[in-house]
């Protein structure tokens, strides 16, 4: 479903050149939640930005759902991205929206008209919990309840795949573990594939099937969630 291949990134040139990813290979299949695990600087957020470009990898290929995103003209990489949906530490929403119209904003922007756009984003609040707060504004919701609007924004177009920017690590434990069982739901219900990125062991033992361990840029470890915490 998502496949890293080769994959470098390198941050400006000559002496002041970053080399946030080194020949990175990453394949995880469709229905997996995977976690990649690292150290702050290692190279997390460039990962999981290479596999929708929000970050354009200097070599190597992402090959998303069987096609190579890397090789895609600009309107095909956009429709590609809408089967992409993404959710960041601090949840990224338009403070001048409500939570229904931070929802529809995907679909406004695909061209949607007002009454399928109703009808999409209403099983989307109630799936999050958060049917009753349609009508209010980011300010005025926790950050749990903030996040749960940021994820049905995501799952708003339909996506195959739901990447997670440490996503829960502005979260308190208590609100982390709700949208942990939040996530998993998703996985489950809707088969989506979730990659995430995360620096908090608990996250990727409460919901990852598998886990790479990324060190100075490289994938050092790739292995079953079980096996990586009972390893010797
Ligand atoms: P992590 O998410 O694991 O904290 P990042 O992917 O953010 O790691 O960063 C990896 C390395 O790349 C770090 O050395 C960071 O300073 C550098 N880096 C990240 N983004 C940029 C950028 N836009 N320009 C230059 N260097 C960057
Ligand atoms: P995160 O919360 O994901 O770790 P950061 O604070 O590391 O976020 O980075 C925020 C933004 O700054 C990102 O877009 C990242 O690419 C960029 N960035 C990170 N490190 C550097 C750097 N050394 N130089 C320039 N930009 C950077």
């Amino acid at each position: 479903m998502i496949e890293l291949s080769n994959v470098s990134k390198t941050y400006g040139s000559g002496a002041k050149a970053v080399h946030a990813l080194k020949n990175v290979h990453l394949a995880i299949p469709k229905g997996a939640i995977h976690g990649v695990i690292g150290l702050s600087g290692a190279g997390k957020s460039t990962l999981i930005r290479c596999v929708n470009l929000l970050e354009r990898p200097t070599e190597g290929s992402v090959v998303v759902d069987g096609r190579d995103i890397t090789r895609l003209g600009a309107a095909e990489l956009n429709r590609a991205r809408h089967r992409i949906g993404m959710i960041f530490q601090h949840f990224n929403l338009l403070t001048t929206r409500t939570v229904f119209d931070n929802v529809a904003l995907p679909l406004e922007l695909a061209g949607e008209r007002k009454a399928a756009i109703k009808r999409r984003v209403a099983p989307l609040l109630d799936m999050v919990g958060l049917a009753d707060k349609a009508g209010m504004y980011p300010a005025q919701l926790s950050g749990g309840q903030k996040q749960r609007v940021a994820i049905a924004r995501a799952l708003a177009s339909d996506p195959q795949v739901l990447l997670c920017d440490e996503a829960t690590s502005a979260l308190d434990p208590q609100t982390t573990s709700a949208i942990l069982e939040l996530l998993r739901d998703i996985n489950v219900k809707l088969g989506i594939t979730i990659l995430l990125i995360t620096h908090e062991m608990e996250v990727v033992k409460s919901i990852c099937h598998r886990v790479s361990l990324i060190s100075n840029g490289e994938l050092v470890e790739d292995a079953d969630v079980g096996d990586f915490f009972t390893a010797p």
